[in-house]
């Protein structure tokens, strides 16, 4: 099954579809990924703070599959982000990693008490130019960090991953980035499990009317508005479900009914607000 790319404004392209790591445990992560590298998955998505950078080097390691065709993000925790501190991050990430490079290095939250993560921007650029990272991006940034970020630097970032699934779609970061050439990474595409995205009659209708489970619509429905996604689960069948997402198409009226559930005011929200992250 080929996985369509998304070309980011860094020219590197990204698989459109991968695999999430947040939440297994170190000794688990290893297994995980072998199975997802297996599935047929080539994008995995960890962070330092996930503790599990090991677990998947190790699995890319194993798996054999060449360096150039796969995608690894990673990404610098909140309390790395002054100073030169993440030249050293990005070292680590990478020792962990067995990597001589990532694909992707996010800033993870903007934690904008702290006021250094447009010092993490700066410092993710360097670790760009010097190779350590194809492309650089966000995480859980707001249009008012976003413009601080291009005011400062000039540079887009090339993602901004954050909370995105029907319930909660963000449209100001949206607009952001249609504007300014970023593109969006949905975290908790399925609403991590704690948002009834799967009862909605939207998604059990779509699901029912093309013979697939309810997730497999709402993955289908970040493909289809253009979003890079990277649902997790540590079971290999909801691996496989997840990944097998190219066989249907969602026609406009039932995308149309997905987005009618957009909250709006933001009572979707299954994890914390970036304002409130500190
Ligand atoms: P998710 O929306 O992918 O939900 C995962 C949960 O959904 C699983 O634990 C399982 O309970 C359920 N699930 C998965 N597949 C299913 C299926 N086929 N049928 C039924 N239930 C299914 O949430 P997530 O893991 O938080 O998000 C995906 C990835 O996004 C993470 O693994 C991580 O890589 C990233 N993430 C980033 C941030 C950030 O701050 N940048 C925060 C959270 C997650």
């Amino acid at each position: 099954m080929t996985v369509p790319t998304i070309n980011l404004n860094s020219g590197h392209a990204i698989p459109q579809l991968g695999f999430g790591v947040f939440k297994v445990p170190a000794d688990e992560a290893e297994k995980a990924v072998t199975s997802a590298l297996e599935v047929g998955y080539r994008h995995i998505d960890t962070a330092a703070i996930y503790g599990n950078e090991e677990g998947v080097g190790a699995a890319i390691a194993k798996s054999g599959i060449p360096r150039d065709e796969l995608f690894v993000t990673t990404k610098l925790w909140n309390d790395r982000q002054a100073g030169e501190e993440p030249h050293a991050a990005i070292r680590e990430s990478l020792e962990k990693l067995g990597l001589e490079y990532v694909d992707l290095y996010l800033t993870h939250w903007p934690t904008p008490e702290k006021d250094t993560y447009v010092n993490a921007w700066q410092k993710l650029l360097e670790i760009r130019d010097q190779g350590l990272s194809r492309s650089v991006g966000v995480s859980n940034h707001l249009p008012e960090h976003l413009d601080r970020l291009v005011e400062e630097t000039g540079v887009v970032p090339a993602v901004d991953q954050i909370e995105l699934h029907p319930a909660l779609q963000q449209r100001d970061v949206l607009e952001w980035a249609g504007k300014n050439g970023m593109h969006i990474e949905s975290w908790g595409p399925l609403g991590q499990g704690k948002y009834p995205l799967f009862e909605e009659s939207s998604v059990a209708d779509a699901a029912s009317a093309h013979g697939v489970t309810p997730a497999q619509v709402v993955i289908r429905w970040h493909l289809q508005r253009g979003f890079i996604v990277f649902p997790k689960s540590t079971h290999r069948e909801r691996m496989e479900q997840n990944f097998d997402v190219f066989g249907f198409e969602l026609p406009a009226d039932e995308v149309a009914a997905i987005d009618a559930l957009d909250k709006g005011d933001g009572s979707g929200r299954v994890g914390t607000h970036p304002l409130e992250f500190n």
